[in-house]
C-alpha cells in the first residue's frame, strides 16, 4: 500500500442524508473507495458528529428534519474547528445552489439530486486530493518565509490560509481562496477559464466554465472595494479572468 492510499484510508466523510436508502448508498461506495464514514440523519445530529469528529469533508443534503442543511452550513461555516472543512451540497433544487455556494454559505462543491454516484465519489476525491495539496504547500511555505501577497487593500496570507482586506477578514471558501491565490501569484496575466477550472477544480468530470465565473462573482463581493466594478480581478471577455493591480511580495 502506498503512503498517499493509506492516507486516503485516514479519511473521515460526514455523510448528511435522512433519506436512509440514499445515505447507505453513499456510505457503501465511500466505504469502497476505503474513507472511514459516519451519518448523520438531521441536523443537529450533523452538527454534533462535526464538532466531535472532525471529519475531512462533509456531504450535505439540504432537505434534512429539525434543520436544514442551509442551516447546518452555515453553522458549520462560522465554527472556528469546522470553518475550513469542504462541504459538498446535495441539493434537489438547483435555484438553492447560488445561496449555497455564495456568500452567505460558501459550501466548496454541490450536486443536482439525482446525481451519480461515480461523478459523486470523483469529486469527494478530488476535494479531498486539494485539501492534501494545499496542506503539503502551506507546509513547505511554513518551512521557509510566508509568502503574503498583497494589492492595494488586498493581502493574502497563504500560511494562514486567510485573506484581509482594510484589515477585515474575509471569509472565502477553499476554492475561493485558491483562485484569489492564483489571481495573484500571475498579476497582469490573462488567466483562462479552462486553466482556472483546472488548478482550482482539476478534475475530469464535466464541470461547466460557467461555475469559474460564478466563483468569481462571490470572491468579488468579498474583497472588491465595489464589487459591481472590480478593480483588481477583471474579466478578459470571452477568455478568462485577470488579476490587475500591482502584487507587492
Ligand atoms: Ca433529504
Amino acid at each position: 500500500m502506498t503512503d498517499a492510499m493509506k492516507n486516503l484510508k485516514q479519511r473521515l466523510v460526514l455523510v448528511v442524508e435522512d433519506e436512509d436508502d440514499i445515505g447507505r448508498l453513499i456510505a457503501y461506495h465511500l466505504g469502497k473507495e476505503g474513507y472511514s464514514v459516519l451519518r448523520a440523519g438531521s441536523g443537529p445530529e450533523a452538527l454534533d458528529y462535526a464538532y466531535e469528529h472532525h471529519p475531512d469533508l462533509v456531504i450535505l443534503d439540504i432537505m434534512l428534519p429539525e434543520m436544514d442543511g442551509l442551516e447546518v452550513c452555515r453553522r458549520l461555516r462560522s465554527s472556528e474547528r469546522t470553518a475550513s472543512t469542504p462541504i459538498l451540497i446535495l441539493s434537489a433544487r438547483k435555484e438553492e445552489l447560488d445561496r449555497v455556494l455564495g456568500l452567505e454559505l460558501g459550501a466548496d462543491d454541490y450536486m443536482i439530486k439525482p446525481f451519480s454516484v461515480r461523478e459523486l465519489m470523483a469529486r469527494v476525491k478530488a476535494m479531498l486530493r486539494r485539501v492534501e495539496h494545499f496542506k503539503a504547500t502551506a507546509d513547505s511555505d511554513s518551512r521557509s518565509e510566508e509568502k503574503v501577497l498583497r494589492a492595494g487593500p488586498i493581502t493574502l496570507y497563504p500560511e494562514r490560509h486567510q485573506v484581509m482586506v482594510d484589515e477585515r477578514a474575509c471569509n472565502l471558501t477553499h476554492k475561493e481562496f485558491v483562485l484569489l491565490q492564483l489571481l495573484m501569484s500571475n498579476p497582469g496575466k490573462v488567466l483562462t477559464r479552462e486553466l482556472l477550472l483546472d488548478r482550482v477544480w482539476g478534475y475530469e468530470v464535466e464541470v461547466d466554465t460557467r461555475t469559474v465565473d460564478v466563483h468569481i462573482r462571490y470572491l468579488r463581493q468579498k474583497v472588491e472595494p465595489d464589487p459591481a466594478h472590480p478593480r483588481y480581478i477583471e474579466t478578459v471577455r470571452g477568455v478568462g479572468y485577470r488579476f490587475s493591480g500591482k502584487t507587492e511580495p
